[in-house]
């Protein structure tokens, strides 16, 4: 059976897509299942180095299409999972040393043997989304709850149901509950309300997930942390599973409660 290739997108920068493509790579291969997630952010690498690979990087994607090595030798395993692989992205070269037919080729070759290829992608509209949407099966869409993040969403969505036919499942990242309840950030319905769209998951505000990344230990890795539970909701809803969302708390709060209890 062939590999799914799942294409995480947004249209606006700096709202989780690696974040996301990291931790959901995490989850989907901690159930067993062979997982590549692939850097297609050209120029801009740093999947490697939230994983915490960056020190194993011999080859990128750019050389694979180039033909200057072979996949296999690019691909980078990770040392705390052998079934995940990632795929990095080269610095040097911009977007448009890829082409989409090109990454369509080196999905073909992932999809004999992984079951899962993420793709995670860059900010924007242009060539690098055209590049990452080429080889999808899935779009997984990750919007903050915030305006001029759902705006570029729902730009987003129109261009893939014009050019790909795909609806995208949404990813709605940085959930605030207590900015929520005071109403100063639009709720789970109220997004889902503007994109209207399927939710495929929601990642609350937490300092943990930042702080694992920066480790290069992306927090889905440590299935007691709180914030892991989204990632691990969302990875079994890709297989298919109906996972209820979980309960969320409020952070301040929980911290409050931490540092009390500290003493
Ligand atoms: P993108 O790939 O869309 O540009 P990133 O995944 O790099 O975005 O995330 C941007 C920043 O936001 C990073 O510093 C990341 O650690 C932080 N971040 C992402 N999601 C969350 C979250 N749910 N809670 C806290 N910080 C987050
Ligand atoms: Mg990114």
């Amino acid at each position: 059976m062939a590999g799914t290739v799942l294409t995480v997108t947004s249209g606006k920068g700096g709202v989780g897509k690696t974040t996301t493509a990291a931790n959901v790579s995490v989850a989907l291969a901690m159930t067993g299942q062979t997982v590549v997630v692939i850097d297609a952010d050209i120029g801009l690498r740093n999947l490697d180095i939230v994983m915490g690979l960056e020190g194993y990087i011999l080859y990128d994607l750019i050389q694979v299409v180039e033909g200057r090595c072979a996949l296999e030798q690019a691909l980078i395993r990770d040392k705390r999972l052998d079934n995940l692989y990632i795929l990095p992205a080269s610095q040097t070269k911009d977007k448009m040393a890829l082409a989409p037919e090109q990454m369509v080729a080196v999905c073909h070759e992932l999809r004999t043997w992984a079951d899962y290829i993420l793709i995670d992608s860059p900010a924007g509209i242009e060539r690098g989304f055209q590049n990452a949407i080429a080889p999808a099966d899935e779009i997984l869409l990750v919007t903050t709850p915030e305006v001029s993040s759902l705006r570029d969403a729902d730009k987003v969505i129109y261009l893939l149901e014009r050019h790909v036919g795909l609806p995208p499942r949404l990813v709605i990242n940085r959930y605030n509950v207590p900015l929520v309840r005071r109403g100063d950030m639009l709720s789970r319905q109220d997004v889902l309300d503007i994109l209207a769209v399927d939710l495929l998951g929601v990642v609350p505000e937490d300092d943990e997930i930042l702080v694992a990344m920066n480790r290069g230990h992306p927090i889905a890795f440590d299935q007691n942390a709180y914030a892991s539970m989204a990632y691990h909701n969302i990875a079994r809803r890709i297989l298919g599973y109906n996972v209820p969302l979980m309960p969320f708390r409020d952070q301040t709060l929980w911290q409050r409660i931490r540092s009390w209890l500290s003493f």
